[in-house]
C-alpha cells in the first residue's frame, strides 16, 4: 500500500514539474517574440526617416501627441501603423498627396529663417503636420515650420503627416565680408544692399571673358551673333555717371537709370551687357538663345522678368552675370534669381524711410552716359 502511495506521489510531482516547465517555456517564448518585435519597429522608424538619431524625439512618432487620434489606439494598431510607413518622398508632393511644398529647395543664410511653404489637401489640418531636420548641426526647424540656418551646409527638412514624409533639401549659406567685398558662400555680391569698395578694381575677370568667348562661339555656330555691348565699369567711372545724373537732374531720377557708385554689378568683373541694352533684345533669336543657354557657360540672366521686387531692378534681358556652371545650372533649373539663391535682399537701406523695395523702379545700367541727356521721361526709362 505504502509503495503504491509513494509511486502516486512521485507521478504527481512529475506532472507538476512538467506543467511548471511548460509555463516557463511559454514565458520565455513570449519575451523573445516581444523583444524581436520591438527591434523590428525601431528599425522601421530608422528606415523611414533615413536618420540615425533624430534630436526632436517624437516628431516622427505621432503616438506621443495626445491630440493625435492614433495615440488613443492600442499598441497593436500602432505596430500596424509603423509597418505601413511609406519611405520619405523627396520633392514637392508627398507620396499620398496629402501635403505639398511650394518650393523644391530652401536656401537660407546662417541666423536667417525661412518658412517651409507647406500646403495641405482638403481634410488635412496643419496642426497634424510636424517638422524635423536630418542634420541638426546645419539647421533647426520650429514646430511651425520655420527653418533657421545654423551653419553652412546641406540638409533636409522632413515634413510629416501620419505615415507620409516629404523631404525638402535645405542649403544653409554663410555671408562674409573680405576687404570690403561681400561674399555669400563663394559668390561675390553687388546689389542695392551690398556694395563694393572703390579699390575693388579687377577689370573684366578672365573666367568671365573665357566663358563669354565660348558662349559667343557656340551661338555663332548656330548662326547667331552675340557680342559685348559693355562689360567692366570701375567705381570711378560709375561715380562720374551717377554724379552727372544727380547734378543734371536729381538723386531720385539718377537712381532710376543708374546704379550708385559701388553698387553696380558691372564693377564685379563678372558682368556683361550683350548686344542692345533694350528689352526688344529679348524678342530676337539672340535674346531667346541667351536666355535658354547662358547657364551652360556659367551665366545667369541677372534681372529676370517678374522678379523686379526681388532683384531691385527692372527686367534686363541683355545683362548677364557669371556665377560658375553649377550655380548657374541650379538657378536656371529652379527659376531663381541670385537674391533668392543666396537668401539676400536688394534695396538701398538708407532709402527705407522714403521708399519700400517694391516701389523702387531703378535701372542698373548707365548707358545713358553715352547718350544725350534729355528731360526725364518716366515712361521711357532706358538702361
Ligand atoms: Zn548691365
Amino acid at each position: 500500500m505504502a509503495a503504491r502511495k509513494r509511486r502516486r506521489m512521485a507521478r504527481r510531482g512529475y506532472i507538476l514539474l512538467l506543467v511548471l516547465a511548460c509555463i516557463a517555456l511559454a514565458f520565455a517564448l513570449i519575451l523573445t517574440l516581444r523583444r524581436m518585435h520591438k527591434r523590428q519597429d525601431a528599425e522601421m522608424v530608422d528606415t523611414v526617416s533615413g536618420i540615425e538619431t533624430i534630436p526632436t524625439v517624437g516628431s516622427d512618432q505621432p503616438i506621443e501627441d495626445p491630440s493625435d487620434p492614433i495615440s488613443t489606439e492600442d499598441p497593436a494598431t500602432t505596430t500596424t501603423y509603423l509597418e505601413s510607413v511609406a519611405p520619405a518622398t523627396t520633392g514637392r508632393m508627398s507620396a499620398s498627396g496629402s501635403m505639398r511644398c511650394d518650393t523644391q529647395h530652401i536656401f537660407v543664410r546662417v541666423a536667417n529663417s525661412k518658412e517651409v511653404p507647406v500646403r495641405v489637401s482638403a481634410g488635412v489640418s496643419m496642426d497634424d503636420i510636424s517638422f524635423d531636420v536630418d542634420d541638426p548641426d546645419v539647421a533647426f526647424v520650429t514646430e511651425d515650420g520655420e527653418v533657421i540656418g545654423l551653419q553652412r551646409g546641406n540638409c533636409h527638412v522632413m515634413i510629416r503627416y501620419k505615415e507620409e514624409t516629404l523631404a525638402v533639401p535645405v542649403t544653409v549659406r554663410e555671408l562674409h565680408v573680405e576687404n570690403g567685398c561681400t561674399y555669400v558662400d563663394d559668390i561675390l555680391v553687388a546689389n542695392k544692399s551690398y556694395s563694393l569698395p572703390p579699390e575693388y578694381d579687377p577689370g573684366l575677370l578672365p573666367e568671365t571673358e573665357q566663358a563669354f568667348e565660348r558662349l559667343c562661339g557656340d551661338a555663332a555656330y548656330e548662326g547667331l551673333e552675340i557680342f559685348s555691348h559693355s562689360d567692366y565699369r570701375s567705381y570711378d567711372f560709375q561715380q562720374k555717371v551717377y554724379g552727372s545724373m544727380v547734378s543734371g537732374y536729381s538723386k531720385e531720377y539718377a537712381d532710376t537709370v543708374s546704379a550708385r557708385p559701388g553698387y553696380s554689378e558691372h564693377q564685379t568683373g563678372y558682368t556683361i551687357d550683350c548686344n542692345t541694352p533694350d528689352n526688344s533684345f529679348a524678342e530676337t533669336d539672340e535674346g531667346k538663345w541667351l536666355a535658354e543657354n547662358c547657364w551652360r557657360y556659367g551665366f545667369i540672366i541677372r534681372y529676370p522678368l517678374g522678379k523686379e521686387a526681388i532683384t531691385g531692378y527692372d527686367y534686363e534681358s541683355w545683362h548677364i552675370r557669371w556665377v560658375g556652371k553649377d550655380a548657374a545650372k541650379e538657378m536656371y533649373d529652379l527659376g531663381l534669381t541670385l537674391e533668392e539663391y543666396l537668401d539676400i535682399d536688394s534695396y538701398y537701406h538708407d532709402d527705407v524711410e522714403e521708399t519700400s523695395p517694391a516701389d523702387e523702379d531703378d535701372a542698373e545700367d548707365a548707358d545713358e552716359a553715352t547718350q544725350p541727356l534729355t528731360a526725364p521721361d518716366w515712361d521711357d526709362v532706358e538702361e
